[in-house]
């Protein structure tokens, strides 16, 4: 019963819905630019809403807001190669993510910065059991 009334209360809230999904989609980068590994303060859509891209997670990255208005309507990956910035492991990461690979992602995201600190404990507890099998 509890879990059908949570069921309909994110349906009867779909703001609520969405401020959760971006959070989750903060975390799963430790809140850092997916492009450049500053602070993320947005979410930018890979494929811009423009060329018919969804707002869906496999769509949409936790990107700085200079990267999010610097590449604008732009071809996310296009774009990224031509930043100073430019990261081949990042590169990887970002194409990992579109493919819904968010765990190899965040493993391409953490080659590509040592420092990267695992803030989404789901995470975390799908590797351990991931390791466990
Ligand atoms: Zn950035």
């Amino acid at each position: 019963m509890h879990i059908n009334d949570a069921v309909f209360l994110e349906d009867l809230c779909p703001k609520f819905r969405f401020r959760q999904w971006r959070k989750s989609i903060h975390r799963f980068t430790g809140k850092s630019c997916i492009y450049c590994g500053k602070p993320s303060e947005s979410i930018d859509h890979v494929l811009p809403r423009s060329q018919g891209g969804l707002s869906t997670t496999e769509n949409c990255v936790p990107a700085c807001l200079s990267c999010n208005g610097d590449k604008s309507d732009e071809n996310a990956l296009y774009w990224y190669r031509r930043q100073k910035f430019y990261d081949p492991r990042r590169a990887m990461a970002i194409r990992a993510w579109l493919e819904g690979d968010l765990r190899l992602a965040i493993r391409l995201l953490q080659w590509a910065n040592p420092d990267f600190k695992i803030a989404n404990k789901n995470y975390e507890k799908d590797e351990s059991e991931y390791n466990a099998a």
